[in-house]
């Protein structure tokens, strides 16, 4: 049954001509942002730029994030496009994969190490371009495992930007609760929970500082 996974079914892949010449190799992007900075309109964004080339690029989303809906990748000015999970890539034939020309990843903060290591692979060993959109750091200003390894492993590291309320550039994020309460303890990742989450600068998110709209943060 797992005769078909990318792992197991390379035998001696001839790389292309452009890869045996040494140019043109495929490479692991990782475009970071705060939360609000259009990482996944982004990602959307880049898909339908393929596309409109007559090439097919592959979404994807950790399991993890289901709050947008099942298989699906959504932004926040309504961009949204069918995806596979994660682990549904993995379970995808070297001959499906590679009829992706990139293979985009949303939310890649969520990905485990390993789960990064496996988009090393396919940079590497089957030359397929990989675009990760995510998080960098969670509201304690901890980097997730998967912005961690993203930003060991990867080729290309881009920031994606976004404003603090104050005008500066959004570098940390803000979790809070329905009160406008900032929240500085808790689990990285609560599934399910109404908490909200706003990019802010660093002085203001050191502050626990939402802004006038806010009114005054609670640390
Ligand atoms: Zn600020």
């Amino acid at each position: 049954m797992n005769r078909g996974r990318a792992e197991r079914s390379i035998s001696p892949h001839p790389p292309s001509s452009c890869a045996a010449l040494g140019i043109m190799m495929a490479q692991l992007y990782f475009k970071y942002g705060a939360m609000g900075s259009s990482k996944s309109a982004n990602a959307l964004m880049a898909r339908f730029n393929y596309e409109e080339r007559g090439q097919k690029a592959l979404m994807v989303k950790p399991r993890l994030d289901t709050r947008d809906g099942e298989h699906v990748v959504t932004s926040r000015i309504g961009l949204t496009y069918p995806c596979v999970y994660f682990d549904e890539m993995r379970e995808m034939t070297v001959m499906e994969l590679q009829q992706n020309a990139c293979i985009i990843v949303d939310e890649a903060q969520f990905l485990t190490r390993e789960e990064v290591m496996h988009l090393v692979y396919l940079v590497d060993h089957l030359d397929i371009p990989v675009m990760c959109y995510g998080l960098r750091a969670d509201f304690k200003g901890e980097l997730f495992p998967g912005s961690y390894a993203l930003l060991v492993m990867a080729d290309k590291i881009e920031e994606v930007k976004t404003i603090c309320w104050c005008g500066k550039k959004a570098t940390f994020n803000a979790r809070f609760d329905e009160q406008g309460k900032v929240l500085k303890e808790g689990e990285q990742v609560v599934l399910g929970a109404n908490d909200k989450y706003i990019g802010l600068c660093r002085r203001h998110w050191m502050e626990g500082n939402l802004g006038p709209d806010f009114g005054v943060g609670v640390l």
